[in-house]
Formats: C-alpha cells, structure tokens, sequence
C-alpha cells in the first residue's frame, strides 16, 4: 500500500515516487497565451520531468513545484497562485482544469493517490458514488480493493486443491 501523502505514482516512468523529496508537480505553459496545461507528478529527475528543448519546440515552457509538504504551507500557497494565474490567462478546456484538480487531490487528500488506481472499478462495483473524496470514502475503496484481492487468492487457491495437477 502507498503510504498516505509521502508516495505516489510517477505519471512518467510509471514507478513509486518515494517520498517527496524524490518527486515534484510539473506542467507547461504556453509561451504565447500563458496558457497552462499537463499537469503531473514525477520522479525529480532530468529521466521523467518534461524536457525543455522538446516542449520550446511547441513555444512552451515547463514549470514545477516541489512536492514536499515539510516546507509549511508553500506547495498549497503555490498551487494557489497557479490556479489563480489559471483562472486569470482563461480556462481553455475541462481537460486542464481537471488535470489542476486531479493533481491538487493527488498531493492534499490523504489515501487517494492509490484510491484513484481503483476509482473505476469500485465505481462499477457501486462501492462508492464517484462523487465523494472524503478519507472515509477512500479507505472505503482501499479496503474493497484488499478484501477483493483476498478472495481473488482463495478462488485461486481453491482451484489448485481441485485441480488434478
Ligand atoms: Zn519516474
């Protein structure tokens, strides 16, 4: 299990960001609107944030923010000042608001970086609504998602004593 606010997922390399002196929240912004889009959270490393020579080829910059919450409330007061500067340049599209939104819940709502890995599925399984992020509702998903395993073992488990082999 990831632990709550100190691991995430890199939206890069796709392994476990451990702790977040490893990682930071990068996006990009539109040289020419100011616009700003493609947000994600990474590994710190020149491997998985955006490359600067491959984004000026589409007359844009990246920018990020450490993800570390130890330095008080810099990385909420940064987010802050994103969102406003957001607001400011224009919301273009639902996908960049989304992509703001999904990144501040991923860094602020203890357990939801690994709720999120089950949202769809525990969503069909009519576990929770899709509406709820409280931590009550996201550990409600985790232990789903733990009790759901268990009986995947046991089924297979199961099978093996039954299986002439
Ligand atoms: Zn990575």
């Amino acid at each position: 299990m990831l632990k709550p606010l100190q691991q995430w997922c890199c939206d890069s390399c796709g392994g476990i960001i451990d702790g977040p002196a490893d990682g930071c929240i990068e996006w990009n912004v539109e040289q020419r609107t100011q616009r700003v889009s493609g947000h994600r959270i990474v590994h710190q490393s020149p491997e998985c944030t955006y490359r600067s020579i491959e984004l000026a080829t589409m007359w844009k910059t990246p920018a990020q923010v450490a993800l570390n919450p130890h330095t008080g409330h810099t990385h909420l007061a940064n987010m802050l000042g994103l969102l406003h500067d957001m607001v400011a340049s224009g919301w273009v599209d639902a996908e960049d608001e989304q992509g703001f939104v999904e990144v501040m819940r991923r860094t602020q709502l203890p357990y939801y970086e690994e709720a999120r890995l089950f949202w769809n599925v525990s969503l069909q399984a009519s576990v929770h609504d899709g509406t709820k992020y409280d931590e009550q509702t996201l550990l409600h998903i985790l232990q789903w998602k733990e009790s759901e395993l268990m009986a995947g073992l046991e089924a297979l488990q199961r099978r093996r004593v039954a299986s002439p082999f």
